[in-house]
């Protein structure tokens, strides 16, 4: 038998806990042997709409966060590709070096529901299961099975917690302590990153 291989795609401009939350329980309730917090290199859908932080210094934050946790690491996979990050080729990368792994692709309830905008969306669908990590009593959006996604449900609670949050907090100086991990709040220091947190 394969492994079971989590991919959890973000731009984690900063990672903070929810993402956490969500990679440690999907990769608990599904049983993966790891999960894969895949660090975007220019994140297509994001890019020119604002300034994302360097892709070393967002992988520097999650490696931080990451250290040390089960089962759960940081990929730089598509920083070596270079150019904008489609799921699509991450997920035939990933397949053609893990021959028999089963793959989960792993997102939040947010980003399930605009999978129809996504670059070769037909190709993540046939490689991989999609894990829809969402708040209880919330029911995932609708049309996945229709379009011919095999889907798994994951709940934790729901943490109103973003990146962008997180960015306008340390932009106004306000600690981010607890909401993004000691490790990365760390890195966050060391490089100076989003402006003022001293
Ligand atoms: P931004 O505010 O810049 O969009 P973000 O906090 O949504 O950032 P991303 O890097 O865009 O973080 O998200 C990566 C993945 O994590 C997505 O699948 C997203 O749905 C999921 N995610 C983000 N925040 C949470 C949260 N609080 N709980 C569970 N999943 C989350
Ligand atoms: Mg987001």
């Amino acid at each position: 038998m394969g492994q079971r291989i989590g991919i959890f795609g973000g731009t984690f401009d900063p990672v903070h806990v929810g993402h956490l939350v969500a990679a440690v329980n999907a990769r608990y309730d599904l049983g993966l042997d790891r999960v894969v917090m895949m660090v975007a290199n220019v994140p297509w859908q994001k890019a020119g709409a604002r300034a994302v932080s360097p892709a070393e210094d967002r992988l520097a934050m999650v490696e931080a966060a990451v250290d040390g946790m089960a089962g759960v690491e940081a990929s730089r996979l598509e920083i070596d590709r270079g150019g904008p990050s489609y799921t699509a080729d991450t997920v035939s990368q990933m397949s053609a070096l893990y021959r028999d792994a089963e793959l989960y692709v792993i997102v939040g309830w947010d980003v399930s529901a605009e999978l129809r905008t996504w670059e070769r969306m037909e190709e993540v669908r046939d490689l991989a299961t999609l894990v829809v990590v969402n708040r209880p009593g919330n029911p995932p959006p609708d049309g996945l099975h229709e379009q011919g996604w095999r889907i798994e449900e994951v709940t934790v609670p729901n943490l109103e917690i973003s990146s962008t949050d997180l960015r306008a907090r340390a932009a106004t100086g306000r600690p981010l302590d607890y909401l993004v991990p000691a490790p990365a709040v760390r890195v966050i220091r060391e490089r100076g990153l989003y402006s003022v947190l001293g």
